[in-house]
């Protein structure tokens, strides 16, 4: 790769599921098994427009794992990732079968991700997930046979009636499955879900889900996944590529409905909502700008990492300082226990992650 090579990730949304869960607001169409094979002859047909090999490609929906290992081959010759890229795709447990993930294997995928959320079936009914623990265990020990060596397992916490046991039995599943990669998010009831129109009872408060949040991260550390972003935890030389991009404000295109991109700076979108597949496969959908990159999406981003936001590359990369008044808050945050600075690199601890928000909200108020 030569030494000035900037790196690109490609992320190719495939909006199909087997079923709407009662949580989610990512777009997607349920009742599907397959996807259409005019929606990935539309990938192939905008990924043919980029000229620039990518480092990474993902697979994000949506269940890309209903895509057909032709249909994944087809899409990765398509986007022509450089040798040793990284490409990952989505799956949820029930979805795929040891020949399918041989197939993705042999198509080039390196990575596979599972939607597993909880080890507790009657929780995952409740989520309408259409997965087993069981199921969950079954694809694991499958995407190890098919020979992958990047296995990543989701988790939800903070769930109805959750509990510490509730994590420690899903942690132990996704250890023993081979997971190299755990990402663990708190359940959030997002507007337009089931959830939000009917909310599941006994869901823990604000203080309960940063307890469990905080349990996780040092049971996560405690297995061998040490933290390396707020939602992310990985073995030693497992961190996941595509996503590190997006945390440091490097190059990335997205393609198809609700996937965005941000090219030199600047950011654009393809709209999501009704008649949005049908345009894009008939190649009217038109992506629409979004603004700039700038100082404060990079303070933002970084400050999501455990590497933290270091002050040099700040300055080098996007003109960014540190003014008196946030020198003075980034103290009280220290004194607080919520950050880490050593002069150079300011670090937000998991404490410190939990409010990233209102650290950075506050960072930003004060430029
Ligand atoms: S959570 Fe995943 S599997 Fe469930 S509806 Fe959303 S995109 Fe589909």
């Amino acid at each position: 790769m030569p030494e000035n090579h900037a790196p690109l990730g490609i992320y190719l949304h495939i909006p199909y599921c087997p079923a709407k869960c009662r949580y989610c607001d990512f777009f997607s169409r349920p009742g599907c098994r397959v996807v259409p094979q005019d929606y990935c002859d539309a990938l192939v047909r905008e990924l043919c427009k980029n000229n620039c090999r990518p480092d990474t490609l993902y697979f994000g929906g949506g269940t890309p794992a209903l895509l057909s290992p032709a249909q994944a081959a087809q899409l990765i010759e398509a986007a022509d990732p450089l040798p040793g890229a990284e490409i990952t795709l989505e799956a949820n447990p029930d979805v795929v079968t040891l020949e399918t993930l041989r197939g993705f294997r042999t198509a080039g995928v390196t990575r596979i991700s599972f939607g597993v959320q909880s080890a507790n079936d009657a929780q995952l009914r409740r989520l309408g997930r259409t997965h087993t623990a069981a199921g969950a265990a079954q694809a694991l020990q499958w995407a190890v046979e098919a020979g992958f060596a990047e296995i990543c397992g989701d988790i939800m916490l903070a769930l109805p009636g959750y509990t510490n046991a509730e994590f420690d039995r899903t942690l132990a599943l996704l250890k023993a499955g081979g997971c190299t990669h755990i990402s663990a998010y708190l359940l959030k009831i997002e507007p337009g879900t089931a959830f939000s129109k009917n909310p599941p009872a006994d869901l823990p408060d604000g203080d309960a889900a940063a307890d469990f949040y905080l349990y996780a991260v040092g049971r996560l550390e405690e297995e061998g996944y040490p933290q390396y972003e707020i939602s992310n935890f990985a073995k030693p030389e497992h961190r996941g590529r595509h996503n590190l991009l997006y945390w440091d404000c490097r190059d990335y295109l997205g393609l198809g409905p609700a996937a965005h991109s941000c090219l030199n700076n600047l950011r654009s979108f393809w709209p999501a909502g009704p008649g949005a597949v049908e345009a894009f496969i008939a190649g009217t959908l038109a992506l629409e700008a979004e603004g700039v990159c700038d100082a404060g999406d990079y303070l933002m981003l970084r400050l999501r990492l455990r590497d933290g936001l270091d002050l040099a590359q700040y300055s080098t990369r996007f003109g960014g300082t540190l003014n008196a008044q946030q020198m003075e808050f980034i103290r009280h945050c220290v004194a607080a226990g919520y950050a880490e600075f050593d002069g150079q690199v300011l670090r937000l601890t998991p404490r410190g992650l939990l409010v990233q928000n209102g650290i950075v909200s506050e960072l930003m108020a004060n430029e």
